[in-house]
């Protein structure tokens, strides 16, 4: 039987050390990647700059690395692909308008439409038909088609079916940023599509996002991956456990063995993973099965080479 080939990923911000709530994220997309067969990447995403953190890129890599987990190739950072940003603006042509609101702007005129209960901000289409006298450029947005509403279902391996209007609950979104930076979602789709990602495996933080990476695949003709997100991890007053709520790094100067009990297994439990491991190489070996447990459980049936 022919395997359908798979490319996962991990891609994670360089904002600070790999931390429980991000380990999760890696073990599911490393796992996934193994009971496939296939192929795992690592992608530092740092086109937001201002919050990249000197040095956290590395230590993210040597986390990795320390916990058992080893990507295939080279890692990429996007900061050396800005060409194939640039590209793919071009290609989205008049689809591309710039703006001139700002954050408060556009939520103002959100209170002003009635619409404060929105959990995202809707852009209200102010500069679509283009700029006001006097009115300055600050981002790129794209344009999302208005009659029909652009609609957007998908099934998410975990989460089921989604769908979501992204006009009526997003509105035209940010492609380069006020500061000029790219905004994640294209970056995001651009590299995806450009590495040939089949799968892609993160956090349910992320599936919101997905409905718009996917409408901009559309644009750009490329491939849509299958998506899988596993639930967030929550700290006890259910903030998402991430560097900005605290959550605690790895002690990089411990041994790796003890990254088994500090890392490795925590994080394993949250995935609902049961494993009993002395080793952290005995870890990995129980730990591929019981991932493949879990798809079965899911109604998936994977199939190793
Ligand atoms: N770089 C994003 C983050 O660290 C993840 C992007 C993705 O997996 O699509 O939250």
């Amino acid at each position: 039987m022919k395997l359908h080939p798979y490319i996962g990923r991990f891609a994670p911000s360089p904002t600070g050390p790999l931390h429980l709530g991000s380990l999760v994220a890696a073990m599911a997309s490393y796992l996934d990647a193994k009971v496939h067969g296939g192929t795992w990447l690592v992608r530092v995403e740092d086109v937001d700059r201002d919050r990249n953190v000197a040095g956290a890129d590395q230590h993210i890599l040597s986390s990795l690395q320390r916990c058992g987990m080893q990507w295939d190739g080279d890692v990429t950072w996007q900061l050396q692909r800005q060409d194939l940003y640039e590209a793919a603006l071009r290609q989205l042509g008049e689809n591309i308008y710039p703006c001139a609101c700002s954050r408060r702007e556009i939520a103002d005129s959100q209170l002003r439409l009635g619409q404060a209960g929105q959990p995202n901000l809707v852009y209200p289409g102010t500069c679509r038909q283009g700029l006001a006298p006097g009115r300055t450029a600050r981002a790129l947005r794209l344009r999302t088609p208005q009659q029909p509403h652009c609609i957007i279902r998908f099934h998410d391996r975990f989460a089921g079916d989604i769908s979501q209007d992204i006009t009526a609950e997003v509105g035209d979104f940010v492609i380069r940023r006020a500061d000029g930076f790219w905004a994640y979602q294209l970056a995001v789709v651009v590299d995806d599509g450009a590495q040939g990602i089949t799968d892609i495996v993160r956090g349910a933080d992320l599936l919101d996002s997905t409905p718009r990476q996917i409408f901009l695949q559309q644009l750009l003709g490329l491939p849509q991956p299958r998506y899988l997100h596993v639930p967030v991890v929550v700290n006890a007053d259910g903030e998402k456990l991430s560097k900005q709520t605290g959550a605690q790094a790895f002690d990089t100067g411990a041994p790796a063995e003890s990254l088994l009990g500090s890392a490795l297994l925590p994080a394993a439990r949250l995935l609902g993973l049961a494993i009993q491991a002395e080793t952290i190489d005995a870890f990995w070996r129980a730990a591929v099965p019981a991932w493949d447990a879990v798809l079965r459980a899911h109604g998936e049936s994977p199939h190793r080479p």
